[in-house]
């Protein structure tokens, strides 16, 4: 349940975005005559044409910003997929190196994924600008735009190597008619091995989102679907221009959500973490309920069965107390520290579903692989795969305060809430204490 919400969630900026577009290019006449009849609309219409490259402009220097390359070459490519929309109209000069590179566009998408979060210098990073660089030489030779038949280069090699140079037009004849294959009938507007190449690219993302659910991914898929808009539209007015603005944003704004989340939330447990409780507290009416919640014995766990074990049942008991009822927010303190807040609530209120999920958590069982305790690799017992595993328990102890007297702000009540959870500790673990 709670990843199908999150996979909705991760699509909710490219759908929306996508929705917008179809609307504007569908309206457009409309919006055009409005546009028109005011004097400083119209020069934002004759504007229009550059904002995709203001905004791939801005889409790569954030991403140089952030160290991402993936955010740069994804930047770069739409520029890309957008100057040879523009320039390469029908009936000026051949059409094959648009053909080229709406067909190279989706498999230059899914190199742009393999960016993701890869420094600008790396050696990949590196490798994929030197793909990209020879992508264009190499189009630009096969489709004949750059002429060098006239060039002494050429006629010294074609005298050197007249058979490397036949093969060589040979295999330019063939790319050329390759991308020029018979046209499906649905989509007319473009060649069968672009949508073949946008149906891989878009197969090989979807998997990989729906394994991880990173929102990046989400972004590449938008943007695929944005271009591929665009090639379906046919350089239509303003399609291309429209829908390139459409995948450029959902790049910048994936990139943006994604550092948002990463500032707010744990990156272990996928909880918010401390700024927000930070913010949230400071959002909070004058009846709230604070728990202050510490798993019990939790070094002496890590010690027993290792780091990454540890890591995974910290995991485990996020995913548990994000269901915890009575619509309390829950925040990940640090360590295996744990807030739950309960806004509107009274102490008394916050209680029985205090209670409810530590209950839970004392009567669940996790099954934990045995590791060695410095590695991550199993410890070999016995032989089989149920000789390595174990079914563990863990418990929670639990402190909760309110606004009063001696607490009137969120901070002194957090520390109240500490307060009782070291009583909690004190005596015995494993229970709620006020
Ligand atoms: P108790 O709270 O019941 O008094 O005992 P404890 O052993 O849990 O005590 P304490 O709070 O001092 O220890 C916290 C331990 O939690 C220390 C550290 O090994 C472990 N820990 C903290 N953060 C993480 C984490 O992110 N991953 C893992 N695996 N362990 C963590
Ligand atoms: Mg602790
Ligand atoms: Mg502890």
């Amino acid at each position: 349940m709670y990843s199908v919400k999150r996979i909705c969630y991760q699509l909710i900026i490219p759908i929306v975005l996508i929705l917008v577009s179809l609307m504007i290019v569908w309206k457009w006449p409309e919006i055009q005559t409005q546009f028109k009849s005011t004097k400083e609309l119209k020069a934002f219409l004759i504007l229009l044409p550059v904002l995709p490259y203001a905004i791939f402009f801005t889409g790569a220097l954030m991403g140089w910003r952030y160290n991402n390359m993936g955010l740069v070459m994804g930047s770069c490519v739409l520029g890309l997929s957008y100057f040879t929309t523009l320039r390469f109209t029908p009936g000026q000069w051949s059409n094959t190196f648009y053909e080229a590179y709406i067909f190279l566009f989706p498999l230059n998408i899914i190199m742009c994924s393999l960016l993701i979060k890869r420094y600008i210098f790396a050696p990949k990073s590196l490798l994929s600008l030197f793909l990209i660089l020879f992508q264009i030489l190499a189009t630009a030779i096969l489709c004949g735009q750059i002429d060098f038949s006239s060039s002494e280069i050429v006629s010294k090699f074609d005298r050197l190597m007249p058979f490397a140079s036949i093969r060589l037009d040979d295999f330019s004849n063939g790319f050329k008619s390759f991308l020029k294959m018979e046209h499906l009938v649905i989509f007319k507007q473009i060649p069968t091995p672009a949508i073949i190449s946008f149906l891989l690219a878009l197969a090989y993302l979807s998997g990989r989102f729906l394994k991880n659910r990173d929102i990046l991914l989400a972004g590449y898929i938008g943007s695929l679907a944005a271009v591929f808009l665009s090639a379906a539209a046919n350089r239509l007015e303003p399609a291309s221009v429209v829908f390139h603005i459409t995948a450029g944003l959902i790049l910048i704004l994936t990139n943006v959500e994604a550092s948002f989340f990463m500032a707010y939330n744990d990156e272990l447990t996928g909880l918010p973490g401390r700024r927000s409780l930070n913010e949230s507290m400071m959002n909070l009416g004058k009846k709230y309920a604070i728990a202050m919640m510490d798993i019990d014995h939790f070094k002496k766990f890590n010690d027993t069965y290792g780091h990454k074990t540890g890591d995974d049942v910290l995991k485990a008991v996020a995913t548990r107390l994000k269901e915890i009822s009575g619509r309390a927010k829950v925040f990940r303190y640090g360590g295996e520290e744990f807030t739950a807040v309960f806004p509107g609530q009274s102490v008394k209120e916050s209680i029985p579903h205090l209670e409810d999920f530590r209950k839970a958590l004392e009567n669940s069982q996790f099954v934990v692989r045995l590791r060695s305790r410095k590695g991550s690799t199993p410890v070999k017992r016995g032989r089989g795969p149920a000789a390595r595993q174990k079914q563990v328990r863990i418990t929670i102890s639990i402190g909760v305060a309110e606004p009063g007297k001696h607490q009137p702000s969120p901070e002194k009540v957090i520390k109240a809430a500490d307060k009782a959870l070291y009583k909690a500790k004190k005596t015995g673990r494993n229970r709620v204490c006020i």
